[in-house]
């Protein structure tokens, strides 16, 4: 976080995709949480447990849920019902 790049918007904190990797404003990506019982989607992102985020494109909460990039973020293997939940919790775009 020492690196200054010049650049919009310095003052919102910023996460990336972690399918996709575009940087975006906190606030418009997803959380999703590792819990033991497996992933949790956590919209207001304040659910404890190690998160990665989302962005608004269903290709990348297909991408999450049939891919290795959210597995590989949260280190956990995603399950049938993770997957599921991805699906149905993605966005309509
Ligand atoms: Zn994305």
């Amino acid at each position: 976080m020492a690196v200054r790049k010049g650049g919009r918007a310095r003052h919102r904190p910023q996460r990336s995709c972690v399918v996709c990797r575009r940087k975006q404003d906190k606030r418009s990506l997803t959380r999703i949480v590792k819990r033991s019982e497996g992933l949790l989607i956590d919209p207001g992102g304040k659910a404890e447990g190690r998160g990665a985020y989302l962005c608004q494109q269903s290709a990348c909460w297909e991408g999450a849920a049939n891919g290795t990039a959210l597995a590989r973020a949260l280190s956990v293997k995603l399950g049938e019902a993770d997957r599921r939940r991805l699906l149905l919790g993605k966005p309509e775009t």
